[in-house]
């Protein structure tokens, strides 16, 4: 394989955003090209100006007219208020996101929520501390969802062995979960916090209020993958049956138009701001942050729920060479909490570290040995990111700068 051979399909040339420190590895984001021979703000001479999608939303977010998106979000609540029952579906796990979303929705612009949560694969002390607080001190019905653990174990081993992202099953059933519990309860509203365009999906879906809806329709069933394999391939060979996997399913075209289940983001009516939904859910939901920092970053207070979590952003980084301290240094350098110099100090610091903590537990969740592991892990090191150095070590070609 040459030595720029890029795999799944991401740009052979690594370039970083000059104003943050994301790459365009990021899946579904663009860096732009901005202008020649610029330096950056910390003064750092970069021969061409880079700004990724997610620093392009956040300047627009300045000049969005929030007093207009709010009376927005007033008329849309005036138009889903009932006089009985529930009023919206708001999922999520209790974290600083959801909760704030969710206490926002019920106490500032009074809908009835209803709120679902997709259960860990393994619940820190923590998370399942911080879920407690959001359903008990912000005061919400909730349901809990937790699916067939047999079912479930499978698929994030098959996710991780196929794909090495073990993260896809509860991705999938947690984007599923909302649609489907608003459609058995007949609610035709569902509100998740954060605009993805935060991270960098593309700025011109968060000038519309409502997901598309073919995150959770589907027309054929053949065309389902789940953890590499197609649907039909996992249930003759592993014995399941579809019924099995109703959760993971997208919601058929008709239901959803039978109910007009809409799906809105927070971030589109209100300027959103992580720091601030963090304070909110301190002071109204009961949320607290880790008393040590999460691995493979320097915040305290992102990535608490799950024993497992932490793998999905050390495999991020094997694929994309994207870790969690670059997301999380991205997001504080647009928001200004931090300069572009520190998040990159920060992101050499943080970004590369082994998730060891719970590594023994997430070995036997997924029932393989540490050398299938790193077998796995290696297969996917793109020889586009990756080398081989002369203490035939691992080791990262490119790191922002
Ligand atoms: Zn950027």
């Amino acid at each position: 394989m040459s030595s720029n051979f890029s795999m799944f399909g991401m740009p052979s040339d690594v370039k970083f955003c000059t104003k943050c420190v994301i790459s365009n590895q990021r899946p579904n984001s663009t860096i732009e090209f901005l202008a020649k021979d610029t330096a950056n703000k910390s003064g750092i001479k970069i021969d061409d100006k880079f700004v990724c999608s997610a620093c392009k939303y956040n300047d627009e977010k300045n000049i969005i007219n929030w007093k207009d998106r709010e009376k927005e979000l007033i008329e849309l609540c005036k138009k889903h208020k009932k006089k009985s029952g529930y009023d919206v579906v708001v999922p999520g796990s209790g974290g600083k996101d959801s909760g704030y979303t969710a206490h926002i929705l019920k106490y500032r612009y009074g809908l009835n929520p209803l709120t679902v949560t997709w259960a860990p694969h393994i619940y820190t002390e923590i998370g399942r501390k911080n879920f407690d607080n959001w359903i008990k001190i912000g005061g919400f019905d909730n349901i809990l969802f937790t699916p067939n653990g047999r079912l479930h174990k499978l698929l994030t081993k098959l996710a991780f062995k196929n794909l090495l992202h073990p993260f896809q099953p509860f991705i999938i059933g947690q984007k599923i979960i909302g649609p489907l519990i608003a459609s058995k309860f007949k609610i035709p509203l569902i509100f998740y916090g954060e605009s993805p365009s935060e991270y960098g999906n593309n700025p011109e879906d968060n000038k519309l209020p409502i997901m598309d809806k073919k995150f959770f329709t589907f027309s054929n069933l053949d065309n389902i993958h789940l953890g590499g394999l197609k649907l039909r391939e996992i249930i003759e060979k592993y014995k399941f049956k579809l019924n099995d996997f109703h959760p993971y399913l997208p919601l058929e075209n008709e239901k959803i138009d039978q109910n007009n289940i809409e799906v809105h983001h927070l971030g589109y009516y209100l300027k959103w701001d992580q720091q601030n939904a963090y304070y909110y859910s301190v002071e109204n939901t009961g949320f607290k942050p880790n008393l040590e920092r999460t691995e493979g970053t320097y915040s305290k207070y992102v990535s608490l729920d799950d024993k497992i979590d932490r793998f999905h952003f050390y495999t991020y980084f094997i694929k994309f060479g994207i870790g969690q301290a670059t997301y999380d240094a991205a997001q504080e350098i647009r928001s200004g909490k931090i300069s572009r110099e520190e998040g990159v100090m920060l992101v050499k610091k943080f970004d590369s570290e082994f998730p060891k903590k719970y590594f023994k537990e997430f070995l036997e969740y997924i029932d393989l040995n540490e050398n299938e592991f790193w077998e796995t892990i290696n297969r996917f090191r793109s020889p586009h990111l990756w080398t081989i150095n002369e203490k035939k070590e691992w080791q990262i070609k490119h790191q922002v700068y």
